[in-house]
């Protein structure tokens, strides 16, 4: 047996005799250091290289007595002390004991078996205190190495353990100071509240509480409320009755943050979810409304072509029937009259309705432009009234117009589609009147108020004592192929076009248009125009309106001298035809370039233009006769431009090559033989328009 493996015993006796019997009776069991001395003896336990378990001392010794010489070794180790001592000595042995100096003695005579046994126990004495020691610095360590605060409390709440984490967080450095206090008598914040729930605990066995506190600020962690979640748990004796109670308090500022951070996100997403659903919804209904109304667009332009469709159909059928009689023969004179009166009636109507047409397309397409040139309104007025005069005076009716003296002589516009919303307005007047009078008012108003700078207002209105249109028909009026019922159109003929064109020009001139009516008394048509002035240059100019329709034909001034330029045999046939009827001389040429020789060679008062031929378009053939070398007995005649092109580009190039008169195809025959008639003498130049 290797004696290092043994525990070690120290005895200290003066006596060498003392010393081997002690070794005999002990060093089976144990490693036995021996020494006369108490200063030798105190010198080993000095270096640390030995740990006896016990310590053995006689008390007589010279030079120190035993229980001074433990007392000593007291303070160096830990091992278990024992005396061996006579009777002589008692009472020093009863003081060493009181003062726990020594855990036991032996009295003399002592015999090994006694020894050994005394022996034996203070071994194991100090072996338990060591292990119990070790067990207690590792529950220390345990404990402080934790970061959750762990305090242990007996029933009367004072501390009888707690670690670093637990006592920071009351404030104090070192655990030990807590130890025996209560919460309150250290004064800790929250000790009331504390103290409460640890009764609690105690009384329940165990309880978990959530609780916030302001944490101090910690070089991890600042200063902030944090949260804790408090376990506590009581513990008990032998017996089962409560001892005290542990607290364990864990940070879970973390969890909580994270808890209420995803609460907040869950929020936000719900919102989020919530608005992207509505946004969903929003575009789901605009998906909707935008479908419905391409539906109803579409619905709507079927609606119109069909209408358009039916509309052509009913004079068209006029046309081929009257022909197709006509065609089939044996028809009287007078008959043959009365149908071709009626076939030209219908084809006049199907061209009212074409052109009807291709006005509100244009004006849809936004390709409609407005004239802006001086214009006398009140010969437009007086143009108008002349042209439906005959069909009122026809029905017996009244006719009543007052324009305003306050009107200027002049105003800006565009003379031509003025002209067409008052003769639209006027005629359906007279349409629709049976018997009464029809009546027309212009009249200035002041700017609207509160519009600084806005202009005044021609106010026209057009009253009639006629049939009147029901209330619930008059919002719909100025759309298109709107009648106020299906026989509208066969009593009174019309496209039901005409007052949704004016509508649209009367807005297209920053205007507004409106009815009043009652059934069976009567209509006030109105519009109202924003009025623009521009009297010096209008006194300059010559009259724009008026393209003469009342001026008769018979105020042809004998027969002149015509050159006709036309391609078209059908219009070569039908211009030549009305004009020698009425005792013109025409030639005809059937290209640009034979008409300027034809000018060039021959002598013409007036020359029909027609712009589109082949070899040479009229536009260039004006420009060759307007070069052509004449004297003046033989002047230039004047040029009258007959085309079916009638845009507003096409005028527009015309005006450029000085063509300023215009008569469209199809041709109406007294705009016809009055421009014949007059165009080129003096008075009657520049006449023509359509
Ligand atoms: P139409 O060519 O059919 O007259 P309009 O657009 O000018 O087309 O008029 C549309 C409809 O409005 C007419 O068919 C008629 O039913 C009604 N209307 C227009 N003016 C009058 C009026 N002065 N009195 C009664 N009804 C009118």
């Amino acid at each position: 047996m290797i004696a290092q493996e043994l525990p070690t015993v120290m005895v200290v006796d003066d006596e060498p005799e003392v010393l081997m019997a002690v070794t005999d009776a002990l060093e089976d069991e144990f490693y036995v250091l021996t020494s006369t001395s108490p200063l030798k003896a105190r010198a080993m336990l000095e270096g640390d290289d030995i740990a006896p378990l016990v310590i053995i001392s006689d008390q007589r010794m010279p030079g120190m007595a035993g229980h001074e010489f433990l007392r000593w070794a007291r303070e160096l180790s830990d091992a278990t002390r024992v005396l061996i001592t006579g009777y002589t000595d008692i009472d020093a042995l009863g003081a060493a004991v009181n003062a726990g100096q020594i855990f036991g003695y032996l009295p003399k005579p002592w015999t090994p078996d006694r020894l050994r046994r005394l022996i034996r126990e203070a071994a194991e004495h100090c072996a338990v205190r060591r292990a119990l020691a070790e067990e207690r610095l590792l529950l220390s360590h345990l404990m402080n190495s934790v970061p959750d605060p762990i305090a242990f409390k007996d029933k009367n709440l004072r501390y009888l353990r707690s670690n670093v984490a637990h006592a920071k967080a009351l404030g104090v450095d070192n655990p030990d100071d807590l130890i025996g206090r209560t919460d309150q008598e250290i004064g800790a914040e929250g000790a009331a509240r504390r103290e409460a729930a640890d009764q609690a605990a105690l009384e329940a066995g165990i309880t978990v509480t959530d609780i916030q506190q302001d944490a101090p600020a910690s070089a991890e962690a600042p200063s902030r409320r944090r949260w804790y979640s408090v376990v506590r748990s009581t513990f008990k004796d032998g017996e089962g009755a409560t001892e005290g109670l542990v607290t364990i308090a864990r940070d879970i500022t973390a969890a909580k943050e994270a808890e209420q951070a995803l609460s907040e996100a869950h929020a936000t997403l719900e919102r989020r979810v919530a608005e992207r659903t509505e946004d969903l919804a929003a575009t789901a209904r605009d998906l909707l409304a935008a479908r419905k109304a391409a539906d109803m667009a579409n619905e709507a332009k079927s609606r119109y072509l069909a209408t358009v469709a039916h509309e052509l159909r009913t004079p068209l059928t006029g046309v081929i029937g009257f022909s197709e009689l006509l065609l089939r023969g044996g028809v009287s004179p007078g008959e043959w009259h009365r149908l071709l009166t009626l076939q030209a009636e219908a084809g006049r109507t199907l061209l009212g309705l074409l052109d009807d047409i291709l006005d509100l397309s244009k004006i849809e397409a936004g390709r409609l432009t407005l004239e802006n040139l001086p214009l006398d309104f009140r010969t437009l007025v007086d143009d108008c009234i002349a042209l439906v005069r005959p069909s009122a005076s026809g029905k017996g009716l009244a006719f009543n117009s007052a324009v305003t003296s306050a009107l200027p002589a002049k105003i800006m516009g565009d003379p031509t589609r003025l002209r067409q919303v008052v003769l639209n307005l006027l005629t359906n007047a007279v349409k629709f009147t049976p018997a009464g009078s029809v009546s027309l008012t212009a009249e200035v108003l002041p700017p609207p108020a509160g519009l600084g700078g806005a202009p005044s207002r021609l106010r026209v209105c057009v009253a009639d004592t006629g049939i009147g249109i029901p209330p619930e028909r008059l919002s719909g009026l100025f759309e298109e192929f709107s009648q106020v019922d299906e026989t509208t159109a066969r009593r009174f003929g019309g496209t039901g076009l005409g007052l949704a064109i004016c509508r649209r020009l009367v807005e297209h001139m920053d205007g507004r248009i409106g009815v009043e009516s009652v059934p069976g008394q009567g209509s006030r048509f109105w519009f109202e125009l924003p009025l623009a002035v521009s009297a010096e240059e209008a006194a300059a100019l010559p009259p724009l309106t008026g393209a003469g329709p009342q001026a008769p034909s018979g105020r042809a001034r004998g027969g002149r001298r015509i050159l006709l330029v036309e391609d078209d045999r059908s219009t070569q046939i039908l211009v030549s035809t009305i004009l020698r009827g009425v005792g013109h001389e025409v030639d005809i040429v059937d290209n640009g370039a034979a008409a300027v020789q034809a000018v060039d060679t021959g002598t013409y008062d007036l020359v029909f233009m027609d712009m589109h031929m082949p070899v040479m378009g009229g536009l260039e053939a004006t420009t060759r006769i307007r070069a052509l070398q004449r004297t003046p007995d033989r002047p230039l005649p004047p040029l009258v431009v007959l085309t079916a092109g009638v845009t507003a580009e096409e005028r527009e190039r015309c005006r450029a090559v000085g063509l300023e008169i215009f008569l469209s195809k199809p041709v109406d025959l007294e705009k016809l033989l009055l421009t014949a008639a007059t165009v080129g003498l003096p008075g009657g130049e520049g006449d023509a328009h359509d």
